[in-house]
């Protein structure tokens, strides 16, 4: 299980598992959000495009906002996740 080791401001360091976090990202910004294990206060901190990365490869939960998706969009990450061996059974899942 991977670790990714965050810092809570009023708790100082913390390890969370990757289901702990998310990760966002936009045209211009990239961050990350947890609530603290410790404090339960809800923490983000801005980050840049490599740590966007390094977290989504580490398999943390990516929320983007780069517009409406259209078809293409969803059919290129369709590709990108099985290409990388990212797609996951429970991410099509489709509850009735
Ligand atoms: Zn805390």
């Amino acid at each position: 299980m991977t670790i990714i080791k965050v810092t809570c401001p009023r708790c100082g360091d913390l390890d969370l598992q990757v289901w702990q976090l998310l990760a966002r990202r936009s045209e211009t910004s990239a961050s990350y959000e947890f609530t603290c294990t410790v404090c339960e206060i809800d923490v983000v901190k801005d980050i840049d495009a490599p740590t966007f990365e390094r977290l989504s490869k580490a398999g943390v939960r990516v929320v983007t906002d780069l517009g409406p998706m259209t078809h293409d969009y969803v059919a290129a990450a369709t590709r990108y996740l099985r290409e990388n061996d990212l797609l996951v059974a429970d991410a099509l899942t489709v509850e009735s």
